[in-house]
């Protein structure tokens, strides 16, 4: 039984808003020719458009729905109080060409995130623009161009990233022209330091690494690593996704990192995944700070006694320009995390890290007598172990698929692809020992069923509103258009 299309409730006539008598000059249609009189809208009313809408968010998972262990994501639990504030009439109803004056709420805001993000991440400098992950991405790279053109250094054309990488890593190093240079990992999971050193010369123009790394290990040479990064003259970009392992305890601008993207929409409890905007703020040292897009907030006018300072907006000195319109995600990003780290505070903080850390080691606990754990050491905040049973061709995309039935959003699939069958498993610190318990007892069971029941586990998810998709056939027959009424000539 599934819900019909908005389409297919259709009836002729029945409208969802009725206009009172215009109490303005009345004026004629134009032209009729100039009409279209063959859009295809449905005819429903407010009723059947709410209960319909309603009935197709029921198919959806979600994080408040339930247990959603996406590694590399921190799915975490968006706190409520996010969405009070995020809502209130003086963040809600302002506009972001009012004149500063009038704004002075926000860019207190603003300028008092860019001072923990700092505090946080131990850069010297930070811009709150970008819109997302890889957008941050785009923009530290573009800096590090920005750094070595001004210093009339233009033969660096090489960006070093482990094969653990994020695809949007070279995805953005791409986008400007530079050439990727993989570099491997080694047996413990680290950044394999004499594959890196080999790479290492004057064409260099940074490394882009993620610590922890996909693999959810703390890359154990990490100051070997900047090291030789650096003296061979390249800068060290931070993937920041995986920060909700180091919160409170280990600063990337500390360890010798440049320039680093901040993901908000996991770090910091901003929906995301259709949830709400992305939010990348990135944080750069000293060396990249003159770099920084612009605007960022700043003091205009030192404040006294009773009288606080005038905040408004800077252009650093040699700025990339402007990333995006206006200056971020400032309501649903910027707004919702600000809230959660001031409801935290530094203890709050390091307790986030360290029972992310604590669940993460958990079920990798419990699952490991199970499953095969390729990379098995202490792990961060997440882990990635191998979805296949020992004498049963079950593979991890049908493991993920039952564990649907069992009510738990599947781990991420496939992904570093350096893991054979590859399920990367994040439990964030939200979860209670009970939620990790059933989820681990599901795997376990699921495991069973590999063994004697595989083609139950095959053909999974059973008792979802759709079963198991033909992937293959999807792909070969692309209908990426929508439903169309009967007698609607898609060639028009
Ligand atoms: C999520 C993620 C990104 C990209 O971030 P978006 O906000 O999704 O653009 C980059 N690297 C890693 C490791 C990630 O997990």
């Amino acid at each position: 039984m599934t819900e019909p299309t908005i389409f297919d409730l259709s009836s002729p006539g029945r409208t969802g808003v009725t206009f009172p008598k215009p109490d303005v000059p009345h004026f004629d249609l134009p032209d009729e020719s100039l009409l279209r009189d063959d859009l295809p809208l449905p005819e429903v009313a407010e009723v059947d458009v709410v209960r319909h809408y309603m009935a197709l968010s029921k198919y959806n998972y979600s994080v408040d729905g339930g247990f959603y262990p996406l590694g590399s994501c921190t799915m975490k639990y968006n706190p409520k109080i996010n969405e009070d504030t995020c809502r209130l009439p003086g963040f809600l109803f302002t506009h972001p060409l009012q004149p500063i004056e009038t704004v002075q709420g926000n860019l207190l805001l603003m300028y008092q995130m860019q001072e923990w993000l700092k505090e946080i991440s131990g850069f010297a400098a930070v811009t709150l623009q970008p819109a997302a992950g890889a957008h941050g991405e785009f923009c530290g790279v573009l800096m590090m161009r920005a750094y070595h053109k001004a210093r009339g250094d233009d033969k660096r054309i090489k960006m070093l990233i482990p094969d653990a990488a994020h695809g949007t890593n070279p995805a953005s190093a791409g986008m400007l022209g530079m050439t990727v240079k993989v570099i491997p990992s080694d047996a413990r999971g680290n950044v394999d330091l004499d594959a890196l050193r080999a790479e290492c010369d004057d064409t260099v123009v940074g490394m882009m690494l993620t610590n922890p790394n996909t693999l959810g290990l703390f890359d154990e040479n990490i100051e070997e690593v900047v090291k030789l990064v650096r003296n061979c003259g390249g800068l060290m970009y931070g993937d920041g996704a995986n920060l909700n392992a180091l919160l409170g305890i280990v600063r990337p601008g500390d360890l010798g990192f440049d320039v680093m993207h901040f993901n908000l929409h996991k770090t910091f409890a901003v929906p995301h995944g259709g949830g709400g905007p992305g939010s990348g703020p990135v944080g750069v040292s000293e060396r990249l700070a003159d770099f920084l897009p612009a605007p960022l907030v700043g003091i205009l006018e030192d404040g006294e006694e009773d009288i606080p300072p005038l905040y408004g907006f800077v252009t650093p000195k040699h700025s990339i320009g402007r990333m995006k319109s206006f200056h971020g995600h400032f309501g649903g990003g910027l707004v919702r995390a600000y809230t959660y780290i001031a409801m935290h505070g530094p203890d709050g903080l390091r307790d986030i890290s360290n029972y992310a850390v604590l669940n993460a080691n958990y079920l990798a606990a419990r699952l490991r007598g199970t499953f095969k754990i390729p990379f098995d050491r202490i792990c961060m905040h997440e882990f990635v172990m191998e979805g296949r049973v020992e004498g049963s061709d079950v593979r991890a995309l049908d493991i993920s698929k039952r564990l649907m039935d069992y009510n738990f959003h599947p781990p991420t699939n496939y992904f570093p692809l350096i893991v054979r069958e590859a399920l990367m498993i994040e439990p964030t610190e939200t979860e209670n020992k009970d939620t990790l318990d059933r989820f681990a007892d599901a795997l376990i069971k699921i495991a069973g069923e590999a063994k004697a029941d595989p083609d139950l586990v095959k053909t999974a998810p059973h008792t979802t509103p759709f079963g198991r998709m033909d992937e293959v056939r999807a792909a070969r027959e692309l209908v990426l258009c929508c439903w169309l009424p009967e007698g609607y000539d898609s060639e028009q």
